[in-house]
């Protein structure tokens, strides 16, 4: 059957639609399993914000906000902007509600979507999910190592092979203005070469000409000084001291001293998972400290620390790796005639009730048809109630895997099939 849609979902927003969604199941109760083992508990942020939130963490000259926000104003005239990102929000909360008072570090985690203007491509949407973590109150070393460790472990658990973890650091606010200073300076000289967009950054904010798309700014950042140079001595001693953690728990991770993320409030270690069976879009997952966001949300100095994972890329590779199959009934009730469709009614809801999925037909179609559908359902058992079946009291059972069937007593077909079904 087909016809044309008179409605179809915005440019860039997509559907997720069963069987996937049932990898996205598994994905977020595998997350919060791992993320719970680490301490991290949930938290609910709303889906939308006021836009100064966002254009003061994220930064004015980032991609994010100079071209990507969702941003409307709303009856009383707010400027309000639909999440970017889960970060902000989470700083936000924490400062609101004094969650520094409670015992470090606290932390927390959060799954949802998120919205971007940008152009749809493989890998990129304007609603896309993230699942991330948040922990405050803990600058040392071992917290960054133990959260990318966990990303890991995450990561593993969901069969996820062939990813890379790239670390770097960014340094602090001390070690800043020399490295700002060393880019400009290699810049200079270059700045015809350059985007529109990254000769107004090499003013405002040259860091952020390391992450521009544009073909041609990558080529004239070839040589760059690297941030890895201008570490203070404590950034420096960190981020070593976060290298060897890794080491120590047989991480493989590889230095990428290009990477600054796309994002402003990013303070020393930043990292990113990538594949490269995602094509031009790699990063899987990334993240990083933000040791000043807190304190520039009005709160004390607390450092923090986070990532978040890009679910429409996880689920692509995961999905390209094992397929995605199921979910199944247990078993498909296929009555004929009335009353029968009526005991079927009635006993769909009795085995629900012991935990075994059933369906049962009601469009009095014929008994060909409805054992076609348990087929195509990938049904575990059928099981077919005609009138004689009614005055005998037994049932006929068939097995859809094996081919196995008999009969059983109507008034023991909830025991049966639990029994049956058990281990499955
Ligand atoms: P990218 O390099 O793809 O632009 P980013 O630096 O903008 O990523 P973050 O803001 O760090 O990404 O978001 C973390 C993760 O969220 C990314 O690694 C990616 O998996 C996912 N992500 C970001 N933007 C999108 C998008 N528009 N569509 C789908 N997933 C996205
Ligand atoms: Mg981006």
């Amino acid at each position: 059957m087909s016809s044309s849609p008179r409605f179809s979902a915005l440019k860039g927003i997509q559907d997720i639609l069963p069987p996937d969604s049932s990898l996205w199941q598994k994905v977020e109760a595998a997350a919060k399993e791992v993320f719970t083992l680490h301490g991290f508990q949930e938290i609910r942020p709303p889906i939308i914000e006021s836009t100064a939130l966002f254009t003061r963490s994220i930064g004015e000259t980032t991609d994010i906000v100079e071209k990507e926000m969702y941003t409307f104003l709303d009856k009383a005239g707010r400027s309000i902007t639909l999440r970017p990102e889960g970060t902000a929000s989470v700083v936000r909360a924490y400062v609101e509600h004094h969650l520094y008072n409670l015992p470090s570090p606290q932390k927390f985690f959060y799954s949802g979507p998120m919205f971007r203007y940008e152009r749809p491509q493989k890998g990129r949407f304007r609603q896309f999910h993230q699942i991330g973590v948040e922990a405050f109150g803990v600058d040392a070393p071992f917290l960054d190592a133990e959260i990318i460790v966990m990303l890991r472990v995450l990561l593993e658990r969901l069969g996820l092979k062939g990813v890379n973890f790239e670390v770097n650091s960014i340094g602090c606010e001390k070690c800043r203005p020399g490295y700002r200073s060393a880019l400009q300076d290699f810049f200079s000289a270059r700045l015809e070469d350059l985007c529109p967009d990254c000769r107004r950054r090499y003013e405002q904010n040259p860091l952020r000409i390391l992450d521009c798309k544009v073909e041609r700014c990558i080529e004239v950042r070839r040589g760059a000084p690297r941030v890895t140079d201008f570490l203070c001595g404590d950034c420096r001693a960190h981020f070593d001291e976060v290298l060897s953690a890794l080491t120590l728990l047989n991480i493989p991770h590889v230095l990428n001293p290009d990477m600054v993320r796309g994002l402003d409030y990013y303070t020393r270690t930043t990292f990113e998972v990538t594949s490269e069976h995602l094509g031009a879009q790699k990063a899987v997952a990334a993240g990083g400290r933000y040791d000043r966001l807190v304190e520039e949300f009005g709160g004390p100095p607390v450092p923090g620390i986070g990532f978040a994972i890009g679910m429409e890329r996880l689920t692509t590779l995961l999905r390209d790796n094992e397929g995605v199959i199921g979910p199944f009934p247990d078993v498909c009730i296929a009555p004929i005639g009335e009353k029968a469709t009526k005991e079927a009614f009635l006993m769909a809801g009795r085995l629900r009730a012991r935990g075994v999925w059933a369906e049962a037909g009601y469009d009095g179609s014929s008994l060909r048809s409805q054992l076609r559908r348990a087929d195509r359902l990938s049904s575990r058992y059928v099981l077919i109630l005609g009138d004689d079946e009614l005055s005998s009291g037994r049932v006929k059972w068939k097995n859809l895997r094996d081919g196995s069937q008999g009969e059983v007593d109507i008034r023991g077909i909830e025991e049966f099939l639990s029994a049956a079904l058990r281990g499955r």
